[in-house]
């Protein structure tokens, strides 16, 4: 209960914030966008994780206006950097529930200008068990105004390949589960080279998540990987140190 108290005054406090982590083209060794993380600095308890608090946030509705507040954040983080550079932010099933979903990312949108197509919202499989019919249509609303759609942690849940179909995906997360046993794991190797395949015939881009040396990366790349994102490359970063990044950053040449 106590949490949940603090965590209604923190929105309001300015005490979340939002940190991004690159997702780099893996050929180019460019960086093609960056993931918004949410960091709760809690005055007390210091850093809070989000594993921790979006299931409390989810379960009290709080969701919902921290979500609003995380697109707007991210939209308006996203158009101080060069154009091309995308924003992927992470939306739960319970801010179908909870708020309305395309109504904040048109007003995240238009309140800062960001081109739609720099957006890319990133669902989890969780997401595609809710109400379909609803869900559905407003990820196809926003995905026909150029906003991406990606699919996060994928095949870690309960869903059925045929929701890649049913949904607008432009992009599948290979999840860091499957990343983090590449190299011990034969099975994971076949369903990594899998996923690449089906990705390729399904027309959809695919970023690998939580690459953490450089034998992984090689593998990736090795059968068709073509972006990437992990602690190899950088943790999430406050947008100070981002803007920095992105003006350090040489072959930073996005069309
Ligand atoms: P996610 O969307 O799958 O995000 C990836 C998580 O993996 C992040 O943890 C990131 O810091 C971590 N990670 C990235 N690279 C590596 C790596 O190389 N190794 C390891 N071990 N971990 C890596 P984080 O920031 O703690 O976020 C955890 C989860 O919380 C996210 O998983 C996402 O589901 C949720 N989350 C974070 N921000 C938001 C948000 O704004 N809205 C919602 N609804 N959920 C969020
Ligand atoms: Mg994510
Ligand atoms: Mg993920």
């Amino acid at each position: 209960h106590k949490m949940e108290r603090d965590l209604r005054a923190a929105l309001h406090n300015g005490e979340l914030s939002l940190y991004y982590q690159p997702q780099y083209n893996l050929a180019r060794d460019q960086i093609a966008g960056f993931e918004a993380l949410l960091r709760w600095h809690h005055p007390e308890e210091g850093l809070i994780s989000p594993a921790e608090f979006i299931p409390l946030a989810e379960e009290t509705g709080l969701i919902a206006p921290i979500g609003e507040w995380t697109l707007r954040q991210a939209c308006a983080d996203a158009a101080q950097w060069p154009k091309g550079i995308k924003v992927a932010v992470n939306l739960s099933a319970a801010q179908f529930r909870f708020g309305n979903v395309r109504q904040a990312v048109i007003s995240a949108l238009g309140t800062s200008r960001l081109m739609p197509h720099d957006l890319e919202l990133e669902v989890t499989e969780s997401v595609l068990l809710e109400e379909r019919a609803e869900v559905a249509e407003t990820l196809n609303r926003l995905h026909d105004i150029g906003v991406r759609i990606a699919l996060d942690d994928f095949g870690t849940g309960y869903s059925t390949l045929s929701y890649l179909q049913k949904f607008p995906f432009d992009k599948i997360k290979i999840d860091r589960s499957f990343v983090r046993d590449l190299e011990s794991n034969q099975g994971t190797r076949a369903i990594v080279r899998a996923v690449l395949g089906l990705a390729a015939g399904l027309d959809m881009k695919v970023v690998a998540e939580g690459i953490e040396n450089k034998q992984d990366l090689a593998y990736l790349m090795s059968e068709g990987c073509r972006e990437g994102q992990g602690f190899l490359f950088s943790r999430a970063r406050p947008q100070a140190e981002i803007l920095k990044m992105l003006t350090s950053e040489k072959r930073c040449d996005v069309a």
